[in-house]
Parts: structure tokens; sequence; C-alpha cells
């Protein structure tokens, strides 16, 4: 019987380079989430537990004999270093805060916490814009932030942080702090915009400005008040229609049913959509979420209420 031999023979030691390898550029690949502006919570968390196993894995293999002067491990561990940099920049901390800044939001939003929505919605914007200089400065010959920028980034953790956003914030003050003029003018312009859509869905007549429409026979896929039903009934009936052209569609405003938002760019390529589940919701998402410059909506009944 021969004996196991101490050192490892050359194609076990291949086999264990070319593993170091492989864990190597897994977290080179997983760390390139984190140098996206976008990259959302999800990715970032998936990011923050996978590199620390690999850089662990990538240990033990390094402990075992030969690997460490293998002539091809220096190229790994190159891997590696970019991987713990970017896991320990200061952009991905912004990146975590972006994102939780993003959740605070939504609870926000379902609590009707207008000034919260828009100062999360801020910090968050503004988070990412710093990730974005950090990794598009590079392109441009320079490394990393600017002192400007990097002031920017201290400034925002410490208001993230009186906003109860951070995870060492402790002192989370019931009272909001104050905030600049833009962003409290911003909160009472949703505020108004909720009060607003109150009423529910605003008529599509481009003339009106009423709210409370409902769904109409005719024209197709129109919202339209009371008033307006009955001006375009007359218009219609001149024209020689039936005088009850235009009706209200039975259960066509359902009160709980779901609405889709879709939002689209006036003046070029693009759109998104947004599920609601009441016409006020929809409506209220028509006028405050504007993903473009010039962005236009349609609202549509896409499901009947839930029983
Ligand atoms: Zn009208």
């Amino acid at each position: 019987m021969p004996q196991p031999s101490p050192r490892p023979t050359a194609a076990e030691l291949d086999r264990q380079v070319l593993r170091l390898y492989a864990v190597a550029r897994r977290a080179r690949t997983i760390s390139g989430i984190l140098a996206h502006s976008q990259a959302t919570g999800d990715g970032v968390a998936y990011a923050s537990a996978r590199i620390p196993r690999a850089l662990s894995a990538a240990q033990r293999l390094l402990a075992l004999p030969g690997v460490a002067d293998h002539e091809e491990t220096p190229y790994a561990l190159s891997f590696l270093k970019q991987a713990e940099q970017q896991l320990k920049a200061p952009s991905t901390r912004l990146l975590r805060l972006a994102a939780a800044a993003r959740q605070a939001a939504a609870r926000a939003d379902e609590a009707d916490d207008d000034l919260r929505v828009v100062v999360f919605g801020h910090i968050e914007e503004s988070c990412r814009f710093l990730v974005n200089a950090a990794v598009i400065q590079p392109v441009l010959g320079r490394r990393g932030w600017t002192d400007r920028e990097r002031q920017a980034s201290e400034a925002l953790q410490q208001q993230a942080a009186r906003w109860g956003l951070t995870e060492d914030a402790n002192d989370v003050r019931p009272t909001p702090p104050t905030v600049p003029a833009y962003l409290s003018q911003q909160a009472a312009e949703r505020a108004a915009a909720r009060a607003r859509c109150a009423a529910g869905i605003r008529c599509t007549e481009p003339t009106c400005l009423a709210y409370g429409a409902v769904k109409v026979t005719y024209p197709v896929d129109s919202w339209l008040c009371a008033e307006c039903i009955e001006a375009t009934n007359i218009r219609l009936k001149a024209a020689g229609h039936a005088p009850d052209t235009v009706r209200p569609i039975p259960g066509g405003t359902p009160e709980r049913g779901r609405y889709t938002v879709t939002l689209y760019n006036a003046i070029g390529k693009g759109a998104r959509s947004v599920q609601c589940s009441s016409p006020q919701r929809a409506q209220f998402i028509a006028e405050t979420v504007r993903p473009f410059n010039n962005t236009g909506y349609t609202i549509q009944v896409t499901a009947p209420p839930p029983n």
C-alpha cells in the first residue's frame, strides 16, 4: 500500500489553484454589483454576504501546502483584493444607505408621511449620485471622490443618522429635524396632490380640471366627470349619435380594484407602470411620480376588485 504523500502532487496543486482562481473571479464578479449606482438593496446585501465568504474560502485554499507559492496565485489574489476594496469602499456604504432610504420612503408612503417620503427620496438620490461620481471618475482620469464629494458623503451620512436611517442611529427623534425649504416645499406639494386626489381620478377632458371622474363607454380609455359626460353627449347628439353614447361603465371604477398607471415619456422613448389598489392612489401616482422630464400618464383598470 503506498503511503499518502504530505506534499500534494502537481495535479492536486493545480486543482487547488484553479479552485482559488474560480473563487477569486467569482468574488470580483459579485463585487461589480457594488460599482453600480442603481444597485438594489438585495444586490448589495447579496454582495456583502458573498464576498466575505469568498475571502475565507480563499484563505483556506491559500493555507494548503504549495498554493500560496504557486505562480498563478498572485493573479487570483489581485482579484480578491479588488473585491475586498470594493466591499469596504465608502461608496458601498452609500449604496447601503440608499437601500435603507428607499425602504424607509416606501414605509413613509404607506403612512402618508409626505415629508419623510421627500427627505428619504432626496437622501437616496444624493447617495446614488455620489456613488456614480465615485464610479465614473476613474474613467475621467481621477480616482475616487473630490474633497467636495467626500464632504458631501459625510454630510449625507450625518443627515441620514439624524433621520434614523443608519445602523448606528440611536437618536431617532419623533419630531423631524428641520429640512431645507425646497424639501418642505416638495412635501407640501405632495400633500396638496394627496388632498386633490382624495376625490379620485381626474377627468381626461383636456379643458377640465375635475376629480372624481368615472370610466365611460366612449371615448375608449377615457375617464369623465358628470359634466363632461353630459357635454359630450350633447355634442355627439348634435352630430347624429344616440343621446346616451357616453355612459359610466357599471363597476368600471371600483373603489378597491387594481389600477395600472402607465407613465410615459411624452417626447421620447420609455415608459413604466405602477400598480395601485384604488382610484385615489392611481391618480396620486400619476401626479407625483415623474420618471421623465415630460411625463404623460394613462390609468387603466386591470383587474376587478378582490372578493
Ligand atoms: Zn370633466
